[in-house]
């Protein structure tokens, strides 16, 4: 068994990119960069961030840019791209596309596939399938135990050698504690991150939504908040014991964000992640019985929301993920109880917690930009930066742009989103990935500079 598997990205080569992005104001906390620059990239590479007018960029395509906005792009670290065998949700070229159309330089995606990616063969193909057509790098994790189905562990050292970023069982918990506990001991010696589902399935039972005040309403099963809570603490407990690391996935709950806050205060290996609709909405939306809204975990109270973005503001919650789950048409226009769980949402993940919550001055756009990067290093990936010297990995956003999400439909194959119809602030224009340009609004001009 190896220690030093090799854990990487895949995406379709292209040309590097030489760009000047002249007079935006150009943000990357982590780096510490704040001001109106002229970003010069040449070659792949942010090479200069120049006073306005300084840089040396003659001949190079030159984008006007004063009163946009550009940070480094964003890194998402739950994504299902369906492959293989639910082609027809999405593949790998549109889920990329409509990463790179989000303004996503990176995505890793999760192995509930059909079948599931639980073998070597699997990752090798997957990564050859991304060489040929993703727009921006992906990732792809392996399930923990064959067939998802909680009992067996997979090969997690070969896995890792062909080249697995972590390990999930995705849209399941563990239920096993002796099985979880022999791929914590595994996950110390071959690396990589245990990426958990953390949900008590005999706690949430049939439930199709939070369990609470609407549910009661509705007449519809719950999910009580503490199938989450329950399971992370077992987890944490688990993951302490064996010094291993793990990742809880999706946290949608008080319970679980002071779960999580007591695991990393007792030196627990964990880090966790936040969706975009559990920090926008709650399960009031459930109420129009439309099952857009329905996802597991589901949206809860506004007091869970509350800790949610609390927990993203302190740290407790590392990084912001989409969970991005397309689903056709016919597994969602059935009644609610009947529908398919799961949303897309790589297209609205910045506009929407940018005109939700940075303009009404909840989170400032510092902290944003961070937590939407920050899930690379989750996953021992560099987080994408604006510093000179580094891989050019940048998004131009146009702050003032208002736009209803959805009105040029969508570049995901699946058009399951929360926010479809939603009034926008803030555009992608342009999304440069690994040192390429992915996507570039249709609307957006550039020049050469003389
Ligand atoms: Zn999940
Ligand atoms: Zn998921």
């Amino acid at each position: 068994m190896s220690a030093t598997a090799v854990s990487s990205l895949s995406w379709r080569r292209s040309d590097a990119v030489d760009l000047a992005v002249r007079g935006a104001r150009a943000l990357d906390p982590r780096a510490g960069i704040d001001g109106i620059r002229d970003v010069v990239i040449r070659d792949g590479e942010v090479i200069e961030l120049a006073e306005p007018g300084g840089a040396d960029a003659d001949g190079m395509e030159s984008v006007d840019a004063h009163g946009l906005l550009v940070v480094p792009a964003f890194f998402d670290p739950h994504v299902h791209l369906r492959v293989p065998g639910h082609e027809h949700k999405e593949d790998i070229e549109t889920g990329t596309r409509a990463a790179a159309a989000g303004g996503f330089c990176g995505v890793l995606a999760m192995p509930n596939t059909d079948p599931p990616v639980d073998a070597a063969p699997a990752v090798e193909a997957l990564r050859r399938h991304a060489d040929r057509e993703a727009s921006v790098p992906v990732g792809f994790l392996a399930s923990i135990t064959r067939n998802i189905a909680g009992q067996e562990l997979t090969e997690m050292a070969e896995l890792r050698e062909a080249g697995a970023v972590g390990f999930t069982d995705d849209g399941w918990a563990v239920p096993s504690g002796r099985v979880l506990r022999r791929a914590l001991q595994y996950q110390r010696l071959v690396g990589g991150v245990l990426a958990l589902h953390e949900e008590d399935h005999e706690l949430s039972g049939n439930g199709v939504m939070h369990e609470g005040a609407v549910s009661a309403a509705l007449g519809l099963a719950g999910i009580p908040s503490i199938a989450e809570s329950t399971m992370i603490a077992r987890d944490a407990t688990l993951a302490a014991y064996e010094e291993a690391r793990i990742h809880a996935l999706h946290l949608s709950a008080r319970e679980s964000v002071e779960a999580v806050a007591g695991a990393k205060g007792g030196g627990v290996q964990i880090t966790a992640e936040v969706t975009p609709h559990h920090l926008v909405l709650t399960d009031d939306e459930v109420r129009s019985l439309d099952a857009r809204f329905k996802m597991n975990p589901p949206l809860r109270s506004e007091g869970d929301r509350q800790a949610l973005i609390d927990g993203l503001r302190s740290g407790t919650i590392d990084c912001v993920a989409t969970d991005h789950a397309p689903h056709a048409a016919e597994e969602k226009e059935v009644p609610f109880e009947a529908a398919a769980m799961g949303v897309t949402g790589l297209e609205t993940a910045f506009p929407v917690l940018y005109t939700e919550l940075v303009l009404p001055g909840v989170l400032e756009l510092e902290l944003l930009v961070e937590r939407m990067t920050a899930g690379a290093a989750v996953f021992d990936f560099d987080c994408p930066t604006l510093a000179p010297g580094s891989e050019a990995n940048v998004v131009l956003i146009d702050p003032e742009a208002e736009w209803e999400a959805g009105d040029e439909g969508w570049e995901s194959r699946s058009e399951n989103s929360c926010f479809a119809g939603r009034r926008l602030r803030g555009r992608v224009l342009m999304t440069v990935a690994a040192g390429q340009v992915a996507f570039r609004q249709r609307s957006f001009a550039m020049g050469v500079a003389a």
